[in-house]
């Protein structure tokens, strides 16, 4: 006869991007009941049509000493990696003032040190779950390149690289021979180069997503289509929640991974937190005639380009201008014309332009969490511009959470309350 003891914990998800779907999974593999509340088809978030890197060198935050130096110019150039709708000001306030504060040497050493020790299993993480799901030739791990046009450029991120390093990420710098040597499609404008193997990326993020889905289902997850609008409480402790069409889903145990919608969710909750939204844009090109080896990032003008099993795509440019803001596609023609720069022979016809919303938190570190008031609640989101390169450890991490398990990382640089 079944027992209490045995009977499987209800674990609530709402959220199928990346982070959701790679707890789903795992909570699966520890035999949970998992439903994932959703309002979109599976998968179809930002997760799906990012640049797919797994960016496992990227242990500095984006908050460096210093950085505020370069926000006037970045935001008065109109091919700048940086904007900011104006009407969006005075509600980004405070997400930038928390930014700036984070501007400094003792945070960014502190941050580089959490994110290393964060980002140290990425690619071991994916494996059972890449492995169950047959996915495995879908990601490369080849390395990357972060390109300059002089040394100036490559002067300015010398703390950068410092921590980096500092950090336990193997680095080698090429000069432009060296650079052209491995990527023969960049042209004279890549001029010098930092090699990083702690790199890879999925030759797709929309079949991780999707493939990842397909997994969950297979093992007898459940999906259930809507958006949650409400919580209810019971002897203090939220029970159920409540979809914009009158669904009541109960619970034991609730994930929210809503990406930028997160916060928004754990308001009502009590459990405040600081999140934005840096939406960005990118372009998939079908017939590139410029042909990548592998990822590169440009490091000076802040964009990235990936070859995918589906073409080149092209992009990056961080936009604050609030969620629900219409997309600015101008941006992904402003990425195309600045790797043309670099790309002589791009052909930039017949491309497919997108735009994502990173969950972005000031310190760009994610939230992975208990919440402050309910044992039953925890946060998953927040993951900024590594929600792919994190998705698993967050996944596997928020597993270890629900069964009691310890972590393998330090949590506290983590917790919701972090901005208290
Ligand atoms: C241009 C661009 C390039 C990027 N490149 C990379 C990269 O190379 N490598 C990398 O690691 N990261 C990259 N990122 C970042 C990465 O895409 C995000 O960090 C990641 O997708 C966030 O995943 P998520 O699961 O938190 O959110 P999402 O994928 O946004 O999923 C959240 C889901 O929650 C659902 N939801 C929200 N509210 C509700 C509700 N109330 N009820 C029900 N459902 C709800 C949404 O519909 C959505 O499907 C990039 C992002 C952009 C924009």
């Amino acid at each position: 006869m079944a027992t209490a003891k045995d009977k499987k914990k209800r674990v609530l998800i709402i959220g199928s991007g990346i982070v959701g779907l790679c707890s789903a999974n795992y909570l699966l593999r520890d035999g949970c009941d998992v439903t994932i509340v959703e309002r979109d088809p599976l998968g179809d978030g930002t997760s799906c049509g990012n640049a797919g890197a797994i960016a496992a060198a990227e242990v500095a935050p984006y908050p460096l000493p210093g950085l505020w130096k370069s926000v006037p110019g970045w935001l008065m150039d109109p091919l700048g990696p940086l904007s900011l709708r104006l009407s969006y000001l005075p509600q980004f306030l405070p997400w930038l003032y928390l930014f700036l504060k984070s501007c400094n040497q003792t945070k960014a050493e502190a941050s580089a040190k959490a994110m290393s020790s964060y980002l140290g299993s990425a690619f071991d993480d994916y494996k059972p779950l890449l492995g169950s799901a047959g996915l495995e030739g879908l990601l490369k791990k080849e390395g990357t390149i972060f390109v300059y046009k002089s040394d100036k450029g490559l002067a300015l991120d010398n703390y950068f690289w410092d921590l980096t390093r500092r950090n336990g990420v193997t680095l080698q710098s090429l000069n432009q021979k060296e650079i052209h040597e491995r990527e023969p499609a960049l042209g004279p404008q890549a001029y010098a180069g930092v090699y990083t193997p702690d790199w890879g990326h999925f030759a797709n993020p929309g079949d991780l997503v999707h493939g990842l889905a397909r997994l969950f289902q297979e093992n007898r997850g459940n999906h259930l289509q809507g958006e949650v609008e409400s919580f209810e409480i019971k002897d203090n402790k939220p029970v159920s929640v409540r979809t914009r069409d009158g669904q009541r889903i109960e619970f034991d145990q609730l994930i929210i991974a809503a990406g930028a919608w997160s916060a928004r969710l754990s308001a009502k909750l009590g459990d405040k937190f600081p999140l934005d939204t840096e939406r960005g844009y990118n372009t998939t090109l079908p017939n590139p005639d410029a042909e990548l080896n592998n990822m590169v990032v440009f490091a000076e003008d802040k964009f990235v380009a990936t070859p995918m099993n589906i073409g080149l795509r092209v992009g990056g440019a961080v936009e604050f201008a609030g969620i629900e803001a219409e997309p600015n596609y101008a941006r992904c023609d402003t990425l195309l014309q600045l790797a043309k720069g670099y790309l002589p022979t791009l052909n930039g016809e017949g491309g497919t332009r997108w735009m994502g919303r990173r969950p972005s938190t000031p310190d760009s570190l994610p939230v992975i969490s208990p919440s402050r008031h309910h044992d039953n609640v925890h946060y998953a989101f927040g993951h900024g511009h590594l929600g792919i390169t994190g998705g698993a450890v967050t996944g596997r991490t928020i597993a270890n959470m629900i069964a009691g398990r310890p972590g393998t990382f330090d949590p506290k640089p983590f917790h919701i309350n972090r901005f208290d």
